[in-house]
């Protein structure tokens, strides 16, 4: 690789503590044409063979799971708890899609005259291309379906968080992968991403990360008519109905925006409530918020850690600013990039904090009068990725769940994610569906064969 290098910061206090290798255009290249040979032979390994080799992959991540952790708490902030679980998520994710290479079957359609079936092709070699703000799952989305389906990879960390990336590249040879079928290559957005777009030999970008980005690889994917999932920018509701059960709504409120420092694309970062109980819902999340515990992330204790950078932290700060806080909560003083939990009172739906993702721990609340104004508010965005709907009438959870136009709802719950479940936006916050055997089929072409007998 070559001579370029990236300092490595922690977020935790604001010093950079190693650095790594920043590839060039040339070693990019280098990295996907090995990648596209090795799809050669990839690609014909038997299905038992693969499944194995995913397997011990899986195995791999799992003997290092407190490691790959620290490297998270470290590198992007991470509270200790929330890394484990992305490590193990990795895995998970290895686990699942190591059963596909065995069922991953075409059909066979009837015919006149001949024998008609279909293949699911791998593309070749895939291109993913990963945010800072979930270095290890996102990666993971990407390449072990990709991997699964007979394609080669080449990732891209985040400059900002390459450590736990470069650690799976490592952790895959020694599992067995042969070199090649899964290559990290760490680097800047406008040369190794970029790449990604631009060498024909890619046939296909995953990409996950700002809609600005996210448009920019789109219209070069376009170019080679190359296929591309994105999955972008998020500004989710969180819906409470004056019939819910408050008291639970409230208790996990927070985290539902706060976790991650808010970095989060499904952050619940919009808080509709009810009229009728709008007081008494700020009555309960208040105390909730202000005990939320933002301290050291490696502190088995911190529900919160820092933002990843001091750009990050204006960024945020800039939409606080001016505007009406209701109640905040606490922060360490010091080096890191800290930022208090915050919550804001929307003066309407044209607040810049209502409608742009802040993308850190600030949460803004309205109130709605009925369920027609509840949905329309939720759609009032250019976004469509996640949401909770909180009540305890049925009818109306799926009345409103089939109304919001958004990826991924959950209802009387804030979880958005399971591994064999399809997880992806509508709208600005992208298209293609991660996780679950959606994913698996995006990474393939289907070929259709016609035998004739006679
Ligand atoms: P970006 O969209 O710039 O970065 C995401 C990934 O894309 C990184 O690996 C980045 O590389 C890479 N990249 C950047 N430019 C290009 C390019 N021209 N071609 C190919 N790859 C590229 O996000 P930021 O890190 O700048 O974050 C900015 C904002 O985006 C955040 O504040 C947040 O609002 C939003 N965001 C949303 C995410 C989500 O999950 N919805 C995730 C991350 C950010 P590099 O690290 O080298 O820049």
């Amino acid at each position: 690789m070559g001579s370029n290098v990236s300092e490595v910061v922690s977020p935790v206090d604001g010093r950079p503590f190693t650095e790594v290798p920043a590839a060039t255009e040339a070693d990019t290249d280098a990295a996907i044409e090995a990648a596209a040979r090795a799809f050669e032979s990839w690609r014909a390994v038997a299905p038992g063979d693969r499944a194995r080799l995913l397997r011990r992959f899986a195995a791999a991540v799992d003997a290092h799971v407190d490691e790959l952790a620290a490297l998270e708490v470290r590198n992007a902030g991470h509270t200790v708890g929330n890394a484990r679980w992305e490590a193990g998520n990795v895995r998970d994710v290895l686990d699942y899609y190591a059963g596909a290479p065995e069922r991953l079957s075409g059909r066979q359609i009837p015919v006149a005259g001949g024998l008609d079936v279909t293949f699911h092709e791998p593309l070749g070699v895939v291109g993913v291309i990963v945010p800072w703000n979930f270095p290890m799952p996102i990666a993971g989305w990407g390449f072990a379906p990709a991997l699964a389906a007979g394609n080669t990879v080449v990732l891209k960390p985040a400059e900002l968080t390459p450590l736990t990336a470069i650690r799976l590249g490592e952790l895959a040879l020694e599992a067995g992968l042969p070199p090649g079928v899964f290559t990290v290559v760490p680097g800047k957005g406008s040369v190794v991403g970029q790449r990604f777009v631009t060498h024909p030999a890619v046939r296909k970008v995953c990409f996950t990360g700002s809609t600005a980005v996210g448009k920019s690889i789109m219209a070069g994917c376009a170019d080679q008519v190359k296929r591309v999932t994105l999955e972008l920018g998020g500004k989710s509701a969180n819906i409470v109905f004056a019939d819910a059960d408050l008291e639970r709504a409230a208790a996990g409120a927070p985290a539902s925006v706060f976790d991650n420092a808010g970095q989060d694309c499904c952050a619940r970062s919009r808080l509709l409530v009810q009229r009728s109980v709008y007081d008494r819902f700020l009555e309960l999340l208040e105390p909730a918020v202000r005990g939320f515990r933002v301290t050291d992330p490696a502190d088995e204790a911190a529900e919160m850690g820092p933002l990843i950078s001091a750009g990050q932290r204006s960024s945020v700060a800039s939409y606080v600013d001016g505007a009406d806080v209701a109640f905040r909560g606490s922060a360490p003083d010091g080096d890191g990039f800290w930022y208090p939990p915050t919550v804001l009172l929307a003066r309407g739906p044209d607040d810049r904090h209502w409608r742009e993702e802040v993308f850190g721990p600030v949460l803004s609340v309205l109130p709605f009068d009925d369920e027609a104004q509840a949905v329309a508010l939720a759609n009032d965005t250019e976004y469509g990725l996640s949401g909770s709907i909180w009540t305890r009438d049925v009818g109306r959870a799926l009345r409103v769940a089939r109304g919001v136009d958004s990826g991924n709802l959950s209802v009387n719950s804030h979880s958005s994610v399971r591994y064999w479940t399809p997880f992806g936006g509508m709208k600005q916050s992208g298209f293609g569906r991660e996780l679950g055997p959606d994913a698996l089929h995006s990474f393939t072409d289907v070929k259709n064969v016609f035998i004739a007998t006679e």
